[in-house]
């Protein structure tokens, strides 16, 4: 909790010199865009295709420098989480076995983000997407409506195309707010997938470990305190900020020759996140568009289960789970893991009504 808590902190910082290089970039590509336009007498098709490969060499600079800072701060990353991990193995240094360190220099783990596919694509590959869905996507759409075909009304089309321009990279820009979350806690998983994978002797399996709040997504939220094995379980991040981490599950302190009993019952921290309104219902920000929700409760649950339990129902109502599945839970009709289908995937309220009536 404490590392995520640092994580956070770090990522607040990486969001910071990102959407800087974001507002640098806006005040470049418009005035590039704007300078292409100048040398346009008319706004037909060909013309206006032209524009559109214009941009993306516009862009290409940017992308490229996104994907070099997406890559450096994944690196950034990836040695404290090491280095996090390796004590949690070695519960802070008192076990007699010994952590092995995956040594990887600073270059080196920058090379290994920028080859490894984090959620299935290259950063580059995602800058590219997500420039492409955007400020390409916008311009097209408004050359296609045909708001700003035709040779005459020169200035209107202008001001459509440069608004378009200015559209796509603002939504680009938030987009990165949720790629540069979703590659800080991928660049953490990597990291710690790696210390895992060279300790093997040490480690038996991990424990899916949610943040513990209203904010933790139904995909994610059934999986808390799930045990697996290496290699095995869901993707992590499982979908875009995530904020998940895997919890080693090690060897006893016997084994490691700690002359000391396994902890009792472990119980999580778990926190409601938001602000209340007039009306009494919590209100929780949309955490992908940037800011934090203050905490407002901490509780203590062995399971999510458990915590769930001790919600009152505006808090409740504050979670991801949607009144239905709520009630069918409260009911006790279906529990929390009936939620997810064996491959982890999502239920509908239809099947989960069909394991309700087998109940
Ligand atoms: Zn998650």
């Amino acid at each position: 909790m404490a590392f995520r808590y640092r994580l956070d902190t770090f990522q607040d910082e990486a969001l910071k010199d990102m959407l800087a290089t974001f507002d640098e970039a806006r005040a470049e590509i418009l005035r590039e865009i704007n300078a292409k336009l100048d040398t346009m007498s008319d706004f037909r098709k060909e013309r206006l295709s032209a524009l559109l490969e214009y941009t993306d060499e516009v862009t290409a600079g940017i992308r490229k420098e996104l994907g070099g800072k997406y890559a450096e701060m994944s690196a950034t990353v990836a040695t404290p989480a090491m280095v996090e991990t390796a004590s949690a193995l070695s519960v802070g240094g008192l076990s007699k076995v010994a952590v092995s360190m995956v040594e990887l220099s600073p270059t080196q783990l920058r090379a290994f983000f920028q080859s490894t596919p984090l959620g299935g694509r290259l950063i580059d590959r995602w800058v590219d997407a997500s420039f492409d869905a955007t400020v390409q996507r916008e311009l097209r759409k408004a050359i296609n409506t045909g708001i700003v075909q035709g040779e005459g009304y020169a200035k209107l089309n202008r001001r459509a195309l440069q608004k378009a321009a200015e559209n796509g990279i603002n939504l680009a820009r938030r987009e990165s707010i949720t790629l540069t979350r979703t590659f800080v806690s991928a660049a953490n998983t990597e990291a710690r997938d790696m210390m895992f994978r060279q300790n093997r002797d040490i480690i038996k399996g991990y424990v899916w470990q949610t943040m513990g709040d209203n904010l933790v997504c139904q995909l994610c939220l059934p999986l808390h305190g799930r045990e697996f094995k290496l290699g095995e379980g869901p993707e992590q991040p499982r979908h875009p900020s995530c904020r998940c981490v895997k919890r080693p599950v090690t060897l006893t302190f016997r084994e490691m020759g700690i002359d000391m009993d396994e902890f009792n019952q472990e119980l999580d921290r778990w926190v409601v996140r938001g602000k209340v309104g007039k009306d009494g219902e919590l209100i929780v920000k949309n955490i992908d568009v940037g800011g934090r929700n203050e905490i407002l409760k901490i509780s203590r649950a062995a399971t999510a289960e458990e915590w769930l339990k001790s919600l009152s129902p505006a808090e409740l109502r504050s979670t991801t789970l949607g009144q239905t599945r709520i009630s069918m839970l409260e009911q006790g009709s279906i529990e929390l893991k009936h939620l997810l289908r064996p491959d982890f995937s999502y239920r509908t309220i239809k099947e989960l009504e069909v394991i309700a009536n087998a109940r």
